[in-house]
């Protein structure tokens, strides 16, 4: 079983990327944006309560974001591995997933840091609102995030980093490349 976390500020092309070895490795893929965006979309409880976080640029708190997790993870069924999109985002939710994963006889295979400079993330964010319409990539908000994505978030690097798990990743150019590191670096744990 391979379980890759993607990792990276918003912006970095954690979503891209994750398509990309997906369809290349034939894993399932959980990305904890995209459940909470379909929850708003449906108009249920729990996407009242994301969007509040959401679109004031905030973490959902760990418990509810790790039941999410798991019960998206029991949903995949003769897996061959999970590409974790956009979580954990803080060091409480990487120590669940592992616990979560070692009830399930497994671990986290390779952290993939996709690592992309400040200016650049802030101008793929703010095209990114302009052509899909994604309430939280207006300016305000963007840096709102990086602000959460360096005191929450980024901590995780030194934590995935003591667990002999890391992998970083130079987001920096065109897909091909990015994708070609990512894949050798995944082919290295396999
Ligand atoms: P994303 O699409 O991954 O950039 O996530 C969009 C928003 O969803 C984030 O800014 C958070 O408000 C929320 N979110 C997504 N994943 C998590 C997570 N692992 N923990 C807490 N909040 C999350």
């Amino acid at each position: 079983m391979l379980n890759i976390v993607i990792f990276g500020a918003p912006g970095s092309g954690k979503g891209t990327q994750s398509e990309r070895i997906v369809e290349k490795y034939g894993l399932n893929h959980i990305s904890t944006g995209d459940v909470l965006r379909a929850e708003i979309k449906n108009g249920t409880e729990l996407g009242k309560t994301a969007k509040g976080y959401i679109d004031q640029g905030q973490l959902l708190p760990d418990e509810l974001i790790i039941d999410i997790l798991a019960s998206t993870l029991d949903s995949f069924k003769d897996s061959k591995g999970v590409i974790f999109d956009g979580f954990p985002r803080t060091i409480a939710q990487a120590e669940a997933l592992k616990k979560m994963l070692a009830d399930r006889n497994q671990a986290v295979s390779v952290m993939l840091d996709l690592d992309v400079p400040e200016e650049e993330l802030m101008k793929r964010l703010i095209l990114r609102g302009q052509q899909s319409g994604r309430a939280d990539d207006n300016e305000e908000t963007i840096k709102k995030r990086l602000v959460v994505y360096h005191s929450q978030t980024a901590p995780l690097i030194d934590w995935y980093k003591s667990e002999g798990l890391y992998a970083h990743i130079n987001g920096l150019g065109d897909l091909e490349t990015i994708t070609g590191e990512i894949c050798a670096a995944i082919d290295k744990v396999k």
